[in-house]
């Protein structure tokens, strides 16, 4: 019997490189890698050795004959995804890790962030060099998305952190977290004590919708949400207020769809997770029952991965309705098999008065062909102000035009999930139209001349904007280290006298209360001893104090 690949795939391809008879696809050679939600395996041609399943960092690959519930379902879409595209088991031209020359001097490397995409680039340069490695972090904890972004009952995703961890206590890493570059120590500072620094920043704020009511109290961006129920120190526990009954979530991306799951979960199901106490306490009291996600195009350009709409349809004790319009109709009669609109049909078409206060029991509502255009209330909100749209055609796909109907939906909390958006690091270039730091390949660019500023590198989404999970930084990060790598060996990377032990100095005296690797572990053990106490995977601290306090002990 096969094996599949299921819902928590990472498309990190691990799987690939370790499968014996290249059964699994796209890889990351074929021009669909990272155009799928997720890779494939061929039922036909898998040996049934389970090598994928034991590299897959999630969790996510199983014989499909233990396929159960609402997983069985990817035993089809793992065989359909080899009905478009016939299988090519055939192996491409080897390729091998990139090392550098002997003579070459033991490199410093310094990398901002400790996310995936930080972790990734670790992991590449602690493997194939010799290098010493700085990693840095504005939070006195370190993950960055993978802790602070990843929802509660996504455990399996959150496995990958176990592969991480191995970088984190690597003899030749060091890690200076809550500590601020731009704020505590400068780039220049940073770079004199290393010959290169890899900014892995992320994007830390939200888009704006741009609308008047934008800042009502009750509604918020997503990433204030998902920072709130996973425990981000940033983000105080009263940021949220759940006492209304219908809440709108604005986009249909795979934040939104995080956002809708955790607003109607069962708080029992979370209690397990390593979800914010707060936020479990805040959701057990929650008269939310009703999520209404907003979209201004149609079901076939929904933003959401095939896998996570699925696991919406099986959601205890949430129903999930599609609101009826006739463009709607009209998609899913001619959706072609494997869309995202034919995974609408079945689904109930129904009218949801937004007028009236929802019905009893919990359901999402996916609102199609509707944008906002004002946020009502005074003092807080008290509903959307929605313009009809219809589809045009445009450079880059269909986009979203008024239709000149309005409408007008209650809600007293409104979650603006439409993408995050990155921010300027002091002393490094940034592109304010992408906002993300300007490159060729993983190389900052100097905006002025055009060229590369010496020894400075940039990777995952602070490189190619807010898109693609966690695996996705793999490759990301591989472009930008062979970039690093390739300077390295051309001689291209400066001089840097400054040592790590001045570095560490310099650290403490700017931060006194800057977490290294000790602290960091004390943290760690002290959050799951909480979780072990609890049946829990850890309890988090959720405040500066808290996380300080705990590393310390
Ligand atoms: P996203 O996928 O880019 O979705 C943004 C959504 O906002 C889209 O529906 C977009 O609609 C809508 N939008 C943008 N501007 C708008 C406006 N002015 N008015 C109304 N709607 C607007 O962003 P995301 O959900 O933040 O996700 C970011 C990345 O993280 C994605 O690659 C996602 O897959 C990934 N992620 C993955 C997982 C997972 O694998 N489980 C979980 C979370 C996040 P249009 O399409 O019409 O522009």
């Amino acid at each position: 019997m096969a094996y599949a690949i299921t819902q928590t795939c990472c498309n990190d391809a691990s799987c690939v490189s370790v499968c014996p008879v290249n059964c699994i696809h796209p890889t990351p050679e074929e021009p669909e890698f990272g155009r799928t939600d997720m890779l494939f395996i061929d039922p036909v041609a898998c040996i049934d050795c389970g090598a994928c399943a034991d590299a897959c960092p999630v969790d996510a690959v199983y014989p499909v004959d233990r396929l159960a519930g609402p997983d069985t379902v990817f035993g089809e879409l793992n065989r359909d995804y080899y009905r478009d595209h016939p299988a090519d088991h055939s192996w491409g031209a080897p390729t091998f890790p990139r090392s550098l020359p002997d003579d070459l001097g033991p490199l410093r490397i310094a990398i901002v962030g400790t996310g995936p995409s930080a972790s990734y680039t670790a992991q590449s340069l602690l493997r194939t060099t010799g290098a010493e490695i700085t990693m840095i972090d504005r939070l006195p904890v370190a993950g960055g998305l993978l802790r602070h972004g990843v929802a509660p009952d996504h455990q399996s995703t959150k496995r990958i952190a176990e592969s991480f961890a191995s970088v984190f206590h690597h003899p030749r890493l060091r890690v200076h977290l809550n500590v601020e570059i731009g704020k505590d120590l400068s780039h220049a500072e940073l770079a004199a004590h290393h010959h290169a620094v890899v900014y892995a920043v992320g994007a830390a704020t939200d888009r704006r919708l741009g609308l008047p009511g934008e800042d009502l109290p009750g509604s918020l961006p997503a990433t204030t949400f998902v920072g709130w129920y996973n425990a981000d120190p940033t983000v105080p526990a009263e940021a949220v207020d759940l006492s209304a009954e219908r809440a709108v979530v604005v986009g249909n991306g795979n934040v939104a769809v995080d956002v809708a799951r955790i607003l109607l979960l069962d708080p029992d199901r979370l209690a397990a997770t390593d979800i914010a106490d707060h936020a479990l306490a805040a959701l057990r009291d929650s008269r939310v029952r009703e999520v209404v996600l907003l979209a201004r195009r149609g079901p076939e350009q929904a933003a959401w991965t095939r896998s996570e709409f699925l696991a919406l349809q099986h959601l205890p004790g949430v129903e999930l309705v599609v609101e009826d319009h006739p463009e709607v109709r009209a998609a899913i009669a001619a959706a072609p098999e494997g869309s995202k609109a034919a995974l609408l049909a079945g689904l109930p078409l129904e009218h949801v008065d937004g007028g009236e206060p929802p019905r009893p029991g919990r359901r999402i509502v996916l609102r199609f062909f509707a944008a906002p255009t004002e946020l009502l209330g005074t003092g807080r909100v008290e509903g959307v102000r929605l313009d009809g749209t219809a589809l045009v055609a445009g450079p880059d796909g269909p986009r979203a035009e008024p239709t000149g109907e309005h409408g007008t939906l209650r809600a007293g909390l409104v979650v603006r999930s439409i993408g995050y958006r990155g921010v300027p690091v002091p002393g490094l270039p940034f592109d304010a139209a992408a906002a993300a730091v300007p490159h060729r390949g993983g190389r900052v660019i100097d905006p002025e001349t055009g060229r590369p500023l010496p020894g400075t590198y940039v990777v995952g989404w602070a490189k190619r904007g807010p898109s693609g999970g966690i695996g996705a930084n793999r490759a990301c990060a591989q472009e930008t280290v062979d970039a690093l790598l390739d300077d390295a060996a051309a001689g291209a990377l400066p001089d840097s006298s400054g040592t790590r032990r001045e570095l560490a100095r310099l650290v403490r005296s700017r931060r006194p209360d800057a977490v290294g690797l000790k602290q960091l572990r004390a943290i760690d053990r002290a959050e799951r001893a909480l979780g072990e106490a609890a049946g829990r995977p850890r309890v988090k601290f959720a405040t500066l104090p808290a996380l300080l306090a705990a590393g310390r002990r």
